[in-house]
């Protein structure tokens, strides 16, 4: 039994287990090509895959850990996993969105009631395109040095500045902003966190050309935007702490995001894709190449294993600090990984195009690998983060923390 009445009772794992096997074998079908990530920068799913969401989401398997009047169950952590398990084990997408859909989460910890009626739904059924209006050109490590403004004047608030490295924002409906809204504070104390509409005349949105030719990327302008108060996150001045919950969900499934190779001519199914890349260019008996491979192997297992250690720590209630390795293993494996693809291909690396679909995989795995270590925050800046607040070691010096931002040097 699947509906909303008979949601809020507790099933044994096993019942729930055959409740949502049996609602995938008679729903499932396999939709045309993915598009990407629920829940991404930017990504439209295919109407299809937007009619499979609503059906998901209707059917409470999409965030079952969130409360009942919130499309959820109400589950434990444990429970919630046996039906993201199923729905992986079918292929279905859509499941554990209270876990991976950072929008959605964010939204409905913060956004006003008004404004998380309309916006949760629409979230979770991926029918409004999202990107995150955060870094500057001044400030991407250091958000808290922010100087877009956001003043309000009766029910809205006017936005502007420019933010830079905008994934998604030529398609996004929404931006999720940081803002300063007051300039005599210190900098941590006067920022606002806001779902500004990025269709209307004052946001300007400006192509990047990436290191992968590609343009995903992009500076975004604002004059006199606007932005309804009803889509102010958390309290007025107060986004600095909405940001941690927002940038917290988006480090814990950027390693999940990670994308594969993009030549499309398929590597052997089934072996580990870099020992069948040495198989196919003879060289799996090098020593060195065999040690390296498995180096990548080994750094894989680890992160696999960690995460499941911080898995079954969240299980019995307990927050992990294993969980902050996560982005930076992935990371490394991502570095790694690409480079051991470099060497067994050897000077073959150094040809492109589609007639060597092999060296164009290494070579944008090389440059792609920089979407994790420095997205979402940089390699170095995670370190301080675990450094900080895992380890406990001493705080980095910031001279400009309790000045108000308006006698900061740059102002
Ligand atoms: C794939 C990708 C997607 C992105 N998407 C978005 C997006 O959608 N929205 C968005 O707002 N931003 C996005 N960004 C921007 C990203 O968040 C920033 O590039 C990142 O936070 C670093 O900021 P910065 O580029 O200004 O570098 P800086 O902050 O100028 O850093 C430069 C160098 O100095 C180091 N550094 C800085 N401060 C310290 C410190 N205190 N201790 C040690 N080392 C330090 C950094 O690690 C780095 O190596 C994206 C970036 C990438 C690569």
């Amino acid at each position: 039994m699947t509906d909303a009445a008979t949601r809020t009772e507790t099933q044994t794992d096993e019942a729930l287990r055959a409740d949502v096997r049996a609602w995938l074998a008679a729903n499932w079908k396999p939709l045309p090509t993915a598009q990407g990530r629920i829940g991404g920068a930017g990504l439209f799913p295919t109407p299809e895959h937007r009619a499979w969401l609503a059906k998901v989401v209707d059917a409470g398997w999409a965030v079952p850990r969130w409360p009942t009047q919130w499309y959820g169950r109400g589950l434990s952590d444990a429970q919630a996993r046996i039906i993201e398990r199923e729905f992986a084990a079918v292929g279905a997408p859509g499941a554990g969105q209270d876990r991976s859909n950072l929008w959605a989460n964010t939204a409905l910890a913060y956004a006003t009631p008004t404004f998380k009626a309309k916006i949760v739904p629409l979230l979770l059924k991926s029918e409004v395109g999202m990107c995150l209006l955060y870094s500057e050109p001044g400030a991407g490590s250091d958000l808290a040095g922010v100087r877009t403004r956001a003043e309000r004047q009766g029910d809205h608030f006017v936005v502007n500045g420019s933010k830079v490295w905008t994934s998604g924002a030529a398609t996004a409906d929404y931006g999720m902003l940081i803002a300063r809204t007051d300039w005599d504070t210190p900098k941590h104390k006067g920022i606002s966190f806001f779902f500004l509409p990025m269709k209307q005349k004052g946001v300007e949105v400006r192509p990047l050309r990436q290191i992968t030719n590609e343009s995903h990327f992009n500076e975004v302008f604002f004059t006199d935007a606007i932005c309804p108060e009803e889509n102010l996150l958390g309290p007025l001045d107060a986004g600095w702490g909405v940001l941690q919950t927002a940038l917290a969900y988006e480090r814990s499934v950027m390693g999940e995001g990670a994308r594969g190779p993009r030549s499309g001519v398929a590597e052997a199914a089934g072996e580990e894709p870099l020992i069948a890349l040495a198989r196919e260019a003879g060289v799996l008996g090098d020593p060195l190449i065999r040690q390296e491979i498995a180096k990548v192997i080994g750094y894989r297992r680890l992160n696999a294993l960690n995460a499941a250690r911080a898995k079954a720590d969240l299980a019995q209630g307990t927050s992990s600090s294993i969980m902050s390795l996560g982005k930076l293993a992935m990371s490394r494996i991502l570095h790694e990984e690409a480079k051991v693809r470099t060497m067994i291909l050897g000077a073959g690396s150094l040809l492109e195009g589609p007639d060597h679909p092999r060296a164009e995989d290494a070579n944008f795995l090389t440059l792609n690998a920089y979407f994790t270590s420095i997205g979402g925050g940089t390699d170095q800046i995670q370190r301080n983060i675990i450094g900080e607040r895992v380890l406990g070691l001493p705080k980095e010096p910031e001279v400009d923390r309790d000045v108000p931002f308006r006698q900061v040097r740059g102002n």
